[in-house]
Formats: structure tokens, sequence, C-alpha cells
């Protein structure tokens, strides 16, 4: 059995659907997880804020054009009768229930449930393509058992149980769809594995059912040598370590949720990442192969802030670097690099929610200096610390100022911190010299 999850392109648009179709129609049996429509979610989310800020017109003309594209869609899809009420009938409910919300008090569970729909509706929607198309498949509804703890990972016990009892007492079907992204709270309410989160609920569900295979199914033939978006000739990777993907999708790798490696990669269960507009293309596999050795990729991560905590305490004394984590405990704050001198610490976080007052717990005992709109480019590969590539890059980024530097943290990763305004820079020399191939 494999898992096959189709992201929010690959869902959409009437063609892509098709394409999907055909993708999945091979006889072979496998649980396929849908991400809503592209647009869809953000969308969702915009009407969520006019409900948080008291503005349910602007909320209810939104509900209403997205009511509309819905009914288009479901038009240019089932041209079977009873399959496009039924279809229709399962729309309008969902933005019933969309128009209430608008009436009720703002919380989380109001926004999670609005959330939700994207999801609901495109799985729904798709199964009655199938069925139109006479592909054999059942909804297996996530909300029937994917559900988080108390911390927000996965309740691995309950899903396992939960999915092998929902498997047991529904129709036996070749292919179950299901949703991606969405699932319970350890009290039963609505929640989600946040934004981009189906990659990790087809995850999940390979590791729980103990597939051969998950794949992931987007708009691009697998993970980039380097960000597309701001270079240009890069290529696909053919093959990437756990830990490898794991850094890059943490370290800005726009095409996979940063945990989605985390549940399959104890099992050794392969994840490939496929393009929907492009089947035949090799696209990246993910496995625990890692015997190549070198720079693979390169990833950038933006909206970074660098703060430097500097303090004649620190000259030999010991407790100090517990007492400057306590602090980012105490906010919920990750930190993603860190570089210490004997006077000084600096270290980098991107969640800059509660950074004025970490500031000031900070500054009871040291003074302080923060810089914004700092990016971290991450170098991903196999041994990259030993390898030779890896020495000249600091030939290659003589003219660029880094900010700080992590070098030998892991085997697979070296990160440098830059100002922002030189990350494109700072990417296509190095796409140059390591991956072009253009001499110093
Ligand atoms: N639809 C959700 C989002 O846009 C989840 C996903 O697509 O993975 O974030």
């Amino acid at each position: 059995m494999k898992v096959l999850k189709f992201g929010g392109t690959s869902v959409g648009s009437i063609e892509n659907i098709k394409n999907v179709k055909n993708i999945i129609n091979d006889g072979e049996k496998k649980v396929v997880v849908l991400s809503a429509m592209s647009g869809t979610t953000n969308t969702l989310v915009s009407i969520a804020k006019h409900i948080e800020q008291d503005q349910p017109n602007e909320a209810l003309d939104v509900i209403n054009k997205l009511h509309s594209n819905y009914f288009n869609v479901v038009d240019g899809l089932l041209t079977n009768e009873s399959l496009n009420k039924k279809a229709k009938d399962y729309v309008s409910a969902v933005f019933n229930l969309l128009v209430e919300c608008t009436d009720k008090t703002f919380s989380k569970v109001i926004e999670n449930t609005i959330l939700a729909q994207g999801e609901l509706l495109s799985t729904f929607m798709f199964n009655c393509f199938l069925e139109q198309e006479g592909v054999s498949s059942t909804l297996l509804p996530a909300l029937d058992f994917m559900r988080i703890d108390k911390s927000k990972d996965p309740d691995i016990t309950y899903i396992k149980s939960k999915i092998a009892s929902v498997l047991d007492a529904g129709p036996d079907a070749d292919i179950y769809i299901t949703q991606g992204f969405i699932c319970l709270d350890n009290e039963g309410n609505i929640s989600n594995l946040q934004r981009g989160g189906s990659d990790y609920s087809a995850t999940i569900i390979g590791a729980v059912l103990k597939v051969d295979e998950v794949q992931i199914w987007t708009d691009i033939d697998g993970m980039h040598n380097n960000d597309p978006r701001y270079v240009e000739n890069t290529r696909p990777i053919s093959n990437l370590s756990f830990d490898e993907a794991a850094e890059l999708a943490y370290f800005g790798a726009k095409i996979l949720h940063p945990q989605t490696v985390t549940p399959v990669r104890e099992d050794n269960i392969p994840v490939r990442l496929k393009n929907t507009m492009n089947p035949e293309a090799h696209g990246t596999l993910i496995s625990s192969d890692t015997t190549e050795n070198g720079i693979k990729a390169i990833a950038a991560k933006d909206n970074i802030t660098a703060i430097k905590i500097k303090s004649g305490r620190m000259l030999q004394a010991h407790g100090f670097l517990k007492r400057v984590f306590e602090i980012f405990e105490v906010y919920e704050t990750s930190i993603d690099m860190i570089t210490t001198s004997e006077v000084a610490v600096s270290l980098t976080i991107d969640d800059d929610k509660n950074l004025d007052k970490i500031v000031s717990e900070l500054e009871k005992f040291a003074s302080i200096e923060v810089d914004k709109d700092q990016s971290i480019i991450c170098l991903v590969g196999h041994s990259v610390v030993k390898h030779e590539d890896t020495y000249k890059m600091f030939q290659i980024l003589q003219d660029v100022k880094i900010r700080m530097i992590s070098y030998g943290g892991s085997n697979n990763n070296i990160s440098l911190l830059v100002n922002s305004k030189d990350k494109i820079t700072t990417l296509t020399k190095l796409n140059d010299y390591l991956f072009e191939l253009v001499t110093l």
C-alpha cells in the first residue's frame, strides 16, 4: 500500500483534478490525501480575520464569492446530474456553516472550523468525480482518526487504533480519500497541523499504516538544489537522506512541511516528491541512503531576527547560557542558530512575537543588540563539513558580509546568516561555484 498526497495546485483546477485521477487509477491499493484547492485556505483565513475584526459583511462578501467559484468547479467536473446535485448540496452545507460563523463570537475553535472546510470540500468533490468516472473509492474522514495531543504532536497511539477501526468498519475500496491538514485536538475540537500540514498528514498516515512509500505530488519536479524563485538554472535533486530533507524543509525549501519526514524516518519509509504536471519526471527520493557526499542543496529562510547578548558576567562563568535559554523557553520561542564567544552569545529566532518581552528580560543581565531582516542561508548535504567543496565557500563569499556562521553543528548542514538584502547575491554566488562549476 502507498500514500499519495496531492497539494493545492494539483487539485486547483478541473484539468489538474483529472490528471490526479489518471495518476491514482492504476489498480493498486492506496490512501490519497488531498489539500484544499489552491487559494482556498488563504481565503478561509481572510474570512476568519473579518469575523475576528467584527466585519461580518466583508466576511459574507468573501463567502458568497467563494461559494459561486465552487459551484463553477462542480459544474465543470460533474456532468452526472445526481452527482452534481449531491456535490452542490454538500458545498451549500459548507457555505451555510461559514455564514453561521459570521454571527458567532470569534474563537480559536471557530477559526479552525472555518480553516478545515477547504480540505472537506476538495475531498468530497473528488470522491464524487471518481464515482462518476467509475473508479472505486471511499472517503476516509480525517476527523475520525487524526488527532494531536496537548503539545500539538500527532497522537500516534490514538491515530493507529482509530484508523484501523475506521478501515475495518468502512467499505473495502482500492482508493481511500482523506483530508490533509485537519485533525482534532486533545479536547476533541477541530484543529490542524499548521499551514502546509497536508504533507505531514500523509507521512503520519504512512507511518501508522506502515506503507511501502509516501508520495508527495506538487507542481515542481522534486526538491531543487537552490531556490528557483531567486536563482536561475536550479535543478531537481534526485536523492536526499531523511536528515538532508529535514534540514532543507526546515530552512526554507517551501516544497515540504518542516515536519514531513519525522514520522517515517524511524521505519525507513521512503518519501518520493513528484510533479503532477509532469508525472514521468524522476522527482526526489528521500530515503535512508546517504552514499553521496558534498553539498547537494542551498535554501534560504527569511524574516530572521538576530540577537546579540553581551555580558561581562559570561567571563569564565557557568550557567549563563542556561539563564538565556530559560527566557526563550518561557516565551516558547525556538532558537535556530547560535554562536558564542567568551563575552557574547549571538542567536537567531524566526518567531518575533515575543521579542520585546524576551529583550527586556535579557536586558536585566546583559546588553542586547537586535538586527531584524536577516536571512539564514543553509547549505545541505552529506558530510558537508568534511567535503572539499565546503572550503571553497569562504573564497566564494569573500565579498558578502556574513553576520554569523554555524559550522559543524551537524554533518549535514552549514548555516550562514546574512542581511536579507544580500540573500539573492549569496544564493547566486554559491550556485555558480558549487553547482555550475564556475571557477574562482
Ligand atoms: N490547505 C492547507 C494550507 O494551504 C494545508 C496544505 O495545503 O497542506 O496550508
